[in-house]
C-alpha cells in the first residue's frame, strides 16, 4: 500500500497570521492536497513567553477563514515534556550530549558567519572536565548541545533542489536543550512530525538551513525521514522577510485591503505566480490545477 501523505501547519502562536505565513501554509495545503495527502494543525507553543493564548484561538480562527482546512489536530506542545524528555535522554544514550556554559556574546565572539550565514559553533564546550563541568554548573544552568558527525546530509528538496551540508563544518554541535529548561526547536520539531506521522513538510526558506540538523535527528533517534519543500520567502522592503510588524502584510490589513478571504489568497497566489490573473479564488480553486510553480527567485518574493 502506497504510504499516505501528512503535511502540517505548524504555526507559533505569537501573533496574527501575514501575508507570508498566509503564503507557506497555503503552500503546505496545495502540496499536500495535491498528492491526496491530509493535514495536521500543530500549535507551536514550546516557547511559553513568547505564545500568547488569544493567538492559539486566533490562528485557528484565520486558517478556517482563508479555507485552509485541517484534518488532524490541534495538536500542542506544552504539555508534551515527558516525550521531548525521552528523546533527549535517548539522544544522550546514543550520541554525545554535553553541557554548554557559553554565552550569546561567547558564540559571536568565537565565530564570524557571512550575513545569512548560520553560526557555526566552534565546540568550546565539548572537551569541559567533569570538575570543569560541576564548577559551573554551579555558576549558571547550561544549555545542553548533541555533537555532530563530520558528514554531509543531502536531500532534494521539492523547490529547492538538491541541498547539502555538512554538520561540523556549516553547522557545528547544536542546541537541544536550552538553558532555561526549554527543548529546543530542533528537538521538539522531530519528535513531533514522527509522532503525528507527518511525512511532508512545506515550510519557509529560512528552515532549509535547519533541516539536515533535523535529518541527523531523526536517523540518531531511529525515525523516519520526511519529504521537503521550503518555498519563498515574501518578503518587505530591503528583502526584509515579513514579520508580524509588518502592518501592511497582516491579515486584518489584508482583509480591509481586499475584502474577502478569496481576494487576500489570490491576490497572493497571483504574486508567487501559482495563477497568472490577481482575482479572488479559493484554496479549492487554486487545487484543481495546481502544480509546484517555477518560482523566478526561489528564495523570497517582493510584498506588494
Ligand atoms: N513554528 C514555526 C514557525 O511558525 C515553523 C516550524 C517548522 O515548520 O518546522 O515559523
Amino acid at each position: 500500500m502506497a504510504c499516505e501523505i501528512k503535511g502540517r501547519f505548524a504555526p507559533s502562536p505569537t501573533g496574527r497570521m501575514h501575508a507570508g505565513n498566509i503564503f507557506a501554509a497555503l503552500m503546505s495545503w496545495l502540496i499536500v492536497k495535491s498528492q491526496g495527502g491530509s493535514i495536521v494543525l500543530r500549535i507551536e507553543d514550546l516557547d511559553v513567553e513568547r505564545s500568547k493564548p488569544c493567538y492559539v484561538d486566533q490562528v485557528q480562527r484565520d486558517f478556517e477563514l482563508l479555507g485552509l482546512t485541517w484534518d488532524e489536530g490541534p495538536y500542542f506542545q506544552q504539555g508534551r515534556n515527558e516525550a521531548y524528555a525521552a528523546a533527549f535522554e535517548r539522544l544522550a544514550d546514543v550520541a554525545e550530549v554535553y553541557p554548554c556554559f557559553c554565552t550569546r556574546a561567547d558564540l559571536h565572539a568565537a565565530s564570524a558567519p557571512h550575513r545569512g550565514e548560520k553560526l557555526v559553533y566552534a565546540g568550546t564546550c565539548r572537551g569541559l572536565s567533569r570538575e570543569e563541568v560541576a564548577q559551573r554548573m554551579a555558576q549558571r544552568a547550561p544549555s545542553w548541545r548533541v555533537t555532530v558527525p563530520e558528514q554531509e546530509y543531502a536531500f532534494v528538496d521539492l523547490v529547492q533542489g538538491a541541498f547539502a551540508q555538512n554538520l561540523a563544518r556549516e553547522c557545528g554541535d547544536f542546541v537541544v536543550r536550552r538553558s532555561d529548561g526549554l527543548f529546543a526547536y530542533q528537538l521538539a520539531v522531530v519528535v513531533d512530525d514522527a509522532e503525528q506521522g507527518v511525512n511532508c513538510i512545506v515550510r519557509g526558506m529560512d528552515l532549509l538551513v535547519s533541516t539536515p540538523q533535523q535529518m541527523f535527528l531523526q536517523d540518531v533517534l531511529g525515525l523516519g525521514r520526511a519529504q521537503y519543500a521550503h518555498v519563498p520567502l515574501i518578503v518587505g522592503e530591503r528583502d526584509r522577510r515579513l514579520s508580524k510588524r509588518d502592518r501592511d502584510a497582516g491579515i486584518e490589513e489584508l482583509l480591509a485591503r481586499f475584502k474577502t478571504p478569496e481576494a487576500v489568497i489570490g491576490h497572493i497566489a497571483a504574486l508567487a505566480g501559482i495563477i497568472e490573473r490577481d482575482e479572488p479564488c479559493s484554496c479549492a480553486d487554486l487545487l484543481r490545477e495546481f502544480r509546484i510553480p517555477v518560482f523566478p527567485d526561489n528564495v523570497q518574493i517582493p510584498w506588494q
